[in-house]
Formats: structure tokens, C-alpha cells, sequence
């Protein structure tokens, strides 16, 4: 049979190099929020099991409540770490309540001449938290089904976490119960879940749970340079291969509820005039007022983007023309409440609008808004125009 205090050993200097390698690769690379948790349950853990090994000396009455304390906070951070993912807090005061009742009742039990003392308390504060730590990771798993995450390794790395959580969840409770029905001396808890076992199985999970942890922050690195990819430095609006991106996905969806929307393409009238008189910076300035202008006057659902240069695109899921009517006027109201924007007087917008059937195709309908920007350009700009000679002048 395997002592245990060997086995504490290899789980302690488990800890002890995952603690390292997460340090100095994932932590420090992505700097993630989930990272730092689970460091901090590392530490926990290594100096929980170090803790555990002076069980038999006379140090054994601090050491055994100290490490029950330490494990117990190892799993909070856990839990903590869960919830980060959702970008949710724990409050310290909620972390610190399963240490803290643990140690208390430990103490209590005589620790010195029982090395079950607390034993009860201590593994209910283990599979509470694991049960706690899975809960959020379920949801994170059902989260990412419904906003439709692609890059299955995300969601197969939050997948693996979340059962092995769940597993630990299930195998403490067993303790839990066989503990409290037959005690620490009998089996089946002395065989089935007894130090041996628990410390062999601790100790699997330990190196899962760091392996789908730096899986799961390559995976969000990912996803940083993919978003940054589809960016538009200058404005923060996404910009065209992030549009094509975002809009395939509402259209997707409009197709599937069979709803229909518009597409919006704006461009600033004579916007070469204000390089030309205020210089390129002051022509950037504008650009990103036009930017916020736009973004202030859709809907969360709504898909806004730097088409290119001075030229913006907006799709507008369910907007029927007179919807779209409204937001072009938004934005132009909202430029001139914006100018003069220090010396320079903001231009003035023109607008083509074109019907979104959920039977169209992307390129086609930015073709229709174009020629219908080009018809609004060419009848004196600062007007809106719609697709099909159905041209509306404004003002
Ligand atoms: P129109 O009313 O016909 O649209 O006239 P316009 O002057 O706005 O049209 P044109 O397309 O000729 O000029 C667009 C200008 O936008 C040309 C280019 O220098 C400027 N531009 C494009 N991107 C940027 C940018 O990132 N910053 C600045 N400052 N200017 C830009
Ligand atoms: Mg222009
Ligand atoms: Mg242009």
C-alpha cells in the first residue's frame, strides 16, 4: 500500500512545479484574472499538504487545523476563479467564511490527539465549494452555447473544468456522507475514500485542472487578437473584416427568425476639405466624432463599423425604412450638436439606405446602399437616400 505521507509529498512538489510553470508561462502572458486565482489555490494547496506532513509531531495540534484552512481556501479560490470567468467577484468576506469555519471547528475538535478533528466541517466546506465552483462553470458552458462562441477548444476546455469540479463536487460529498455515517476508522470510508485515495486523485486533478486553465487562456489570447483584428484603431468601431464578421452572424439569425432589417452606408460630405484647411489630426477628430455619433445613435444590437476612410456602415437588424430614416437623422443631429469641434466646423452626412430581406445577400445589399449613397451625394449630399428611386430628401 501507498503511505501517505509519500503521496503528500508528490502532490505537494506537483503543486509546487505547476505553481512555477503557471507563474512564469500563463500568468504572466495573459495575466488573467482566472490565472491569479488559481495560483493562489496552488499556494494554498502546497502549503496546506507541507502543513498535513507535521501530522504525528507535536506540531500536529496548528498544523492540522492550519491545513484544513488552507485547503479549504485553496477550493474557495476555485470558486472564485469560476466566477471570474463569468466576470463575476467574490466578495473576500464569502471567500473567507469556509477557512475560517473550518480552522474554528478543527480547533475545537482537539486537533492535537485527533487527526479527524473538524472532519465533518472540513469536507462539507470541500464539496459546498467544489459544487459552487461547477455551477458557475455549467453556466459558463451553457453562456457559450448561446452566444454561439466559435473555437470549440474554449468551449471544451470550459467543458472539462466544469466536470472535473463537478466530479470533485461528487467524490467530497461521498466523503462527506461516508464520514458522517460510519466515521474515519471503518470502511467503506477508510478504502474508498480514505487519505491514499483522496491524495491520489487530488493529485490527478491538480494537473487536469492546470492543463485545461492554460488551455482556456491561450483560448482567450485568441480571442483578444481576433477582436483586435477586427478593430478600427482610430475610432474603436469594428472595422471591415469585423463588420463582414458580425453581420453574417445577425443576418444569420434574421434568416432563421425570417425578420428582415437595413443596412445604412454614411459618408462625411466634402470631409477632404477639413484635411485640406485644419490638417490630417484635425480631420481624425472628426472622424471619431462621426464615430461616436453613430454609435450613439443605435442599438445595442445593431452592427456599426469603419467601412473605410470617412465612409461608416451600419446594419440594423428588424428596422424597417422609417427606422433607419431615424438614425440617419440621429447622426446627423448628433454631429451638429457636436460642431464646431474646436476650430472645425463638422460636416455634414450623406446617407443610403437599403432594405435587408433575410433572403439577401451581404455584398448585394452594400451595393444597393452604395448606389443609393452615390444618388444622395449626387442630389446635393446631407440628405438620406433610399434604395429604388425611392428617394426622400431631408431637412
Ligand atoms: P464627398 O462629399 O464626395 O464624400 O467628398 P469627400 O471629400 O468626403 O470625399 P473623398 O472620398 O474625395 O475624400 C475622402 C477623404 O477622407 C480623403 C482622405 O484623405 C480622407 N481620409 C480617409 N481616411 C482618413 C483618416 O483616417 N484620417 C483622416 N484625417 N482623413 C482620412
Ligand atoms: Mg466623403
Ligand atoms: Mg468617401
Amino acid at each position: 500500500m501507498l503511505d501517505t505521507d509519500s503521496l503528500r509529498i508528490s502532490f505537494a512538489l506537483e503543486a509546487l512545479v505547476l505553481l512555477v510553470l503557471f507563474l512564469a508561462i500563463t500568468y504572466r502572458i495573459g495575466r488573467s484574472a482566472y490565472a491569479a486565482w488559481w495560483c493562489a489555490s496552488l499556494v494554498a494547496f502546497l502549503v496546506g499538504a507541507v502543513a498535513f506532513l507535521l501530522t504525528g509531531t507535536v506540531h500536529q495540534s496548528w498544523a492540522i487545523p492550519l491545513g484544513n484552512a488552507l485547503i479549504a481556501l485553496g477550493v474557495g479560490c476555485v470558486w472564485a476563479g469560476a466566477r471570474s470567468l463569468r466576470q463575476l467577484s467574490l466578495p473576500w468576506r464569502l471567500l473567507l467564511i469556509a477557512p475560517a469555519v473550518v480552522a474554528i471547528a478543527t480547533t475545537l475538535g482537539g486537533p492535537g490527539g485527533d487527526v479527524w478533528a473538524g472532519g465533518a466541517t472540513f469536507l462539507a466546506a470541500m464539496w459546498i465549494q467544489f459544487a459552487l465552483a461547477a455551477r458557475e462553470l455549467w453556466r459558463l458552458v451553457a453562456e457559450s452555447y448561446a452566444a454561439q462562441v466559435d473555437g470549440g477548444s474554449y468551449r471544451a476546455s470550459v467543458w472539462a473544468l466544469a466536470a472535473m469540479s463537478s466530479g470533485a463536487a461528487v467524490f467530497y460529498l461521498g466523503r462527506w456522507i461516508a464520514f458522517l455515517a460510519v466515521g474515519p476508522a471503518e470502511p467503506p470510508f477508510t478504502t474508498v475514500f480514505g487519505e491514499a485515495v483522496t491524495t491520489l486523485i487530488t493529485t490527478a486533478l491538480l494537473a487536469t485542472v492546470s492543463f485545461g486553465m492554460s488551455t482556456l487562456s491561450e483560448e482567450q489570447q485568441k480571442a483578444v487578437l481576433r477582436d483586435a483584428a477586427h478593430r478600427d484603431a482610430l475610432t474603436g468601431l469594428l472595422n471591415r473584416a469585423g463588420f463582414v464578421h458580425h453581420a453574417q452572424v445577425a443576418l444569420h439569425a434574421g434568416r432563421r427568425h425570417g425578420t428582415s432589417g437595413s443596412l445604412i452606408m454614411a459618408d462625411l460630405d466634402h470631409f477632404k476639405q477639413v484635411n485640406d484647411i485644419h490638417g490630417h489630426q484635425a480631420g481624425d477628430h472628426a472622424l471619431v466624432a462621426f464615430a461616436d455619433s453613430c454609435r450613439s445613435a443605435v442599438r445595442v444590437s445593431d452592427v456599426v463599423a469603419r467601412h473605410g476612410g470617412e465612409e461608416f456602415v451600419l446594419l440594423l437588424p428588424g428596422a424597417d425604412s422609417d427606422r433607419a430614416d431615424e438614425v440617419a437623422r440621429a447622426i446627423s443631429e448628433e454631429m451638429a450638436r457636436r460642431s464646431p469641434l474646436g476650430e472645425v466646423v463638422l460636416p455634414t452626412v450623406s446617407f443610403g439606405i437599403s432594405p435587408l430581406e433575410p433572403t439577401s445577400s451581404l455584398e448585394h445589399v452594400i451595393e444597393r446602399a452604395d448606389a443609393a449613397l452615390y444618388r444622395a451625394k449626387e442630389t446635393g449630399r446631407n440628405r438620406a437616400v433610399h434604395y429604388a428611386g425611392d428617394h426622400h430628401d431631408r431637412d
